[in-house]
Formats: C-alpha cells, structure tokens, sequence
C-alpha cells in the first residue's frame, strides 16, 4: 500500500486524556509542511495555512474511544484496513473514529495554499477540547466540514436540534453530495456542534468509511476515506469559488423528530447510539415507533406553553426541554416535572419504612406487594 500518511495516522495509538502520541505526530507533520501551529490553554492544535480573506476549514478529534495498546498491527484485507493485537491474535478497534478525520484534515492541510485545520482533544468525552476552543479562529472560515461519523452515505445537517448548514448551502453543493451519493441527515454529537452553537459560521460532519465504531470490530475502507477526502476537496473548491462565509442567520435551534427519535412508523434515528433504525431516513423524517422510548429523554408532566399539548420532553444531554407536538423549544425547568419512571426508584416494600403500616396492609392487599413509593406527590402507585 503506497498511501504511507494513511498508514503512518491509523499506527498512531491514542485515547482521551492520553493523546500526546497523536499531538506529537501531528505537529511534526505541520512543521514538515513548513508550518507553525498554535494551542489553545486546553491543548487544542490549531493551524492556519497562506493568506486570504477566507479559509476553508477543517476539523477533526485526536482521540479514540480505544485503550491505547502496542501490541496493534495493522492488517489489509482487499480494501479494509483494520487492527489485531499480535499478542492474542484477537481484533482491535482500529480507531478510524477519528483517524481519519485527522489523515483527511492533514492531507487537505498539504493539499491547499490557503488553509485553516483545528485537532481537537477529548471529543470522546463530552467535547471536552472543543466546548473549550479558541471560536475567534473561525471567524474568517468560509465553512467548517469534520470528517467524523461512520459508515458512507451521510451528509450531517443538524446536531441535537441545532442548525449546523442552510438550505442555500446544501443547495450550492447538491450536485457534488449526489455525485458522492450522500444523504443530508441529522446526526450524533461531535467538534462541529460546538462550533454551530458559539458562532454563526456553517459547519458539516460527514461519514468518511469507519465502521463499527467504539469497537474492537473497528475498521476502515480505504476506498471510502478517499472518496470523502475527494468530496471535501470538491466541497471547499465549490465554497472558494462562491467566495462568501457560509453564516447561519437567526435561530439556530431546529428541532426534528428525528433528533427525538421521531413519530411515525418504525424508523427514525436513534440519537444517543447515533443510528438509523428501520428504514433510511432523511432530514425531513417524520418517522419513528411510537411505542419507542426516545433515547436519553424523559416526558415531562407538564403542558406545552406554547400549544397546550401534554407532550413536553427533557433531553438530558442538552438540558434542553422541547414540545414534541408543535416542536418548538420550552423554557422550563425540568427538575419540578419529570414523571418518567426511569428516574423513580422502584422500592421495595419492605424498605418504605416512612409509609405507615396501614398503608402497607393497604398495598399488601390490594397490590400483592407490587407498588412503588411515589416520593414526588407522597403516594404508593401500581407498578
Ligand atoms: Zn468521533
Ligand atoms: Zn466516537
């Protein structure tokens, strides 16, 4: 295999929180490229390339979700790449998430005369090095792309509810997302959903050929990483010639059902697993189980300020509150409504020591002894 810097990226082993390995391979390849860097107090590595008005940009995180282990050798199977630990013969997450992301984002660093590329730390860990980034480094970004989601087909568009591209973007570049056969989706968390939420600049995240991602089953298709570093090229070509910054103006926030799991008939998109269940679905899905409990939310006891509908969830992740029927955000505190169970402790009879006995007898004899104790309005309920 002639690709050595693919090679050289996907041999680097690096984790969250233990990722000088991968710091240090990248500042060498900058500095080869005649280069300098910067970092940010967290450690985030920042390069700007040539001198413009605007710079493409690119972004990626240098770490893996994968324990940092020196026994992994590479191994090529027709056009997959992926890792075995020559000690047990066993297989090993590869660590394409997000390797790959940083292979493209440095061959696209070398690739333009003007440039601007942001490694960042900890992404595997809530965001840790971007939520922390230096914003002011975008704001002569004409769009920011992250390669960093798995699989093939998918263009990302939204992240939790917030906006990360408008129509008139995705518009500009259709014809180049249907020539590489991408889907505007929305998608799981990642660098360039900080970024939409602390500046107006647009921003993507793109499938770029990892696959089974967070596992030891991890692997790449060396086809599709260049495919996608093909289609980055293509993309930021069509945004130079363009000749503007991509903003976002107004409200960024916009909820779909799909960021919710969504309603409808046996599909939609799982948000916290960052999947697609039932059949594909793009950005205007209004589709998904109806028996399916979202992922990581929880319904609220509470109406709709808005509308008046009963359908007023929390999402953890975001703590954020969302009205599912006219799907528009909610100014609410979550902590006075919450009623789904998960967050009730189911407790056994014998410990409701605080309930009196004839309560008990109560629930002896009416329930068999199947209830909980409801420590929000005081009482004992069915199970
Ligand atoms: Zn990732
Ligand atoms: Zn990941």
């Amino acid at each position: 295999m002639k690709n050595n810097l693919l090679l050289d990226t996907m041999r680097i082993q690096t984790e969250s929180y233990k990722s000088h390995r991968m710091e240090t391979f990248i500042k060498k390849k900058v500095k080869t490229m005649g280069l300098d860097y910067t970092t940010d107090k967290y450690g985030n590595i920042y390069v700007a390339k040539g001198d413009a008005d605007l710079y493409p940009t690119m972004v990626c995180h240098i770490d893996t979700v994968h324990t940092i282990n020196n026994n992994v050798q590479l191994v090529k199977i027709d056009d997959k790449l992926l890792a075995i630990d020559r000690t047990n013969c066993q297989r090993y997450g590869i660590g394409g998430d997000d390797k790959v992301g940083v292979y493209i984002t440095l061959s696209l660093l070398q690739y333009y005369d003007n440039f601007k590329a942001v490694f960042f730390k900890d992404e595997e860990v809530g965001c840790k090095g971007s939520s922390q980034a230096d914003f002011s480094f975008f704001s002569d970004s004409n769009v920011v792309l992250e390669c960093d989601r798995r699989g093939i087909g998918d263009f990302v568009t939204s992240i939790s509810g917030i906006k990360l591209s408008d129509d008139i973007f995705q518009e500009s570049i259709s014809s180049i997302l249907t020539k590489y056969n991408r889907k505007c989706c929305a998608g799981g968390i990642t660098d360039v959903g900080e970024i939409a939420e602390k500046t107006n600049v647009q921003v993507a995240n793109m499938s770029c050929g990892y696959y089974d991602p967070h596992s030891d089953n991890e692997y790449i298709v060396v086809s599709e990483v260049e495919a996608t570093k093909q289609m980055c090229i293509e993309i930021f070509d069509k945004v130079n010639q363009d000749g503007l910054r991509y903003e976002i103006n107004g409200n960024r926030i916009s909820y779909t059902p799909a960021v919710y799991g969504g309603f409808g008939y046996g599909r939609g998109y799982d948000y916290y697993d960052d999947f697609y269940y039932g059949e594909d679905v793009g950005t205007s899905q209004s589709t998904v189980d109806v028996n399916r409990q979202p992922v990581g939310t929880c319904k609220l006891d509470t109406i709709c300020p808005n509308c008046g509908a009963h359908e007023v969830w929390y999402e953890e992740y975001d703590d954020v509150c969302f009205c599912m029927s006219c799907q528009t955000s909610v100014e609410i505190d979550y902590d006075d409504f919450i009623v789904d169970e998960k967050h009730m402790e189911t407790i056994p009879i014998d410990d409701l020591y605080e309930v009196e006995d004839k309560i008990i007898d109560t629930v002896n004899q009416e329930f068999n002894g199947n209830c909980w104790y409801d420590d929000n309005d005081n009482k004992l309920k069915k199970l």
